[in-house]
């Protein structure tokens, strides 16, 4: 079975207090995972140790630390930015690249995020990967040809093995922050589309990629998303901010 995950993506939200007690509310939660079940908590740059300090002392396996955003330079003279080999060195394990947020407000493209995911695969971290289209291209109905640009130009470089290292996020634009959800149907379809995109370069690998959902998921949606076949869990947002809410996204992996 491939790697069910629920993810949870903080964005530039919380004081270090706030976040400290939604992470120990969330550590705190009486799950035992599944052998292929994980959680992954993207925080904010500056909470990075203070969460691993935090994970390290429960002892939990399955659950990770994620940095949102990483640079596409090894080392050097970038002013304000972080790079792979720093988030390795205090053992993050994951890094969100590609965020539409990021793509929007920062101009990263697919060219600087092909080069993002060589230097952290090159640092050991699993890229969480996100594409997905605006509301523009899904009203054209577009998206298909949209999306798999998107996967072609930054993954394609990759052989098999670093493609392996890869967990893939569909994150509809329109659907991110806004509370219109993608029907499980547009999910599923999507995620199996992009797993045909895969496999038609790569073969039997596409098959074991995780693709999550990203865009509106909470704990009222979260089962009908994830019980499709191509969804393996969700990058969550806003309603990763609420303890229980989590909790109940959590509980709806497969
Ligand atoms: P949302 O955000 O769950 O608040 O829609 C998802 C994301 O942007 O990763």
């Amino acid at each position: 079975m491939r790697k069910q995950i629920a993810a949870a993506n903080w964005k530039m939200n919380l004081t270090l207090g706030q976040a400290e007690k939604l992470l120990d509310e969330v550590l705190a939660i009486d799950w035992t995972p599944k052998a292929h079940q994980e959680v992954v908590f993207a925080v904010p740059a500056p909470y990075l140790y203070p969460a691993l300090t935090k994970l390290r002392a429960t002892g939990r396996t399955q659950v990770h630390i994620s940095s949102q955003n990483a640079y596409s330079e090894k080392s050097g003279a970038y002013t304000g930015e972080t790079s792979a080999e720093m988030l390795q060195s205090i053992g993050v394990t994951h890094v969100i690249l590609g965020h539409s947020e990021r793509r929007e407000y920062f101009g990263e493209t697919d060219h600087v995020l092909a080069k993002k995911l060589d230097i952290a695969l090159a640092h050991g971290l699993t890229p969480i990967f996100c594409c997905g289209e605006p509301l523009t291209v899904r009203e054209a109905g577009t998206q298909n040809a949209f999306v798999a640009k998107q996967i072609e130009h930054s993954l394609f470089h990759l052989d098999d093995a670093q493609l392996r290292k890869v967990v893939i996020a569909y994150e509809p634009i329109w659907a991110i922050g806004t509370g219109k959800t993608a029907t499980s149907a547009q999910a599923q379809e999507m995620h199996a589309f992009l797993r045909s995109v895969l496999a038609k370069k790569y073969g039997a690998t596409a098959d074991h990629i995780s693709i999550l959902y990203g865009g509106s998921v909470k704990a009222a949606n979260a089962a009908e998303i994830f019980a499709c076949p191509d969804v393996d869990g969700g990058l969550v947002g806003g309603a990763s901010l609420i303890a229980k809410e989590f909790e109940a996204i959590i509980r709806a992996l497969k």
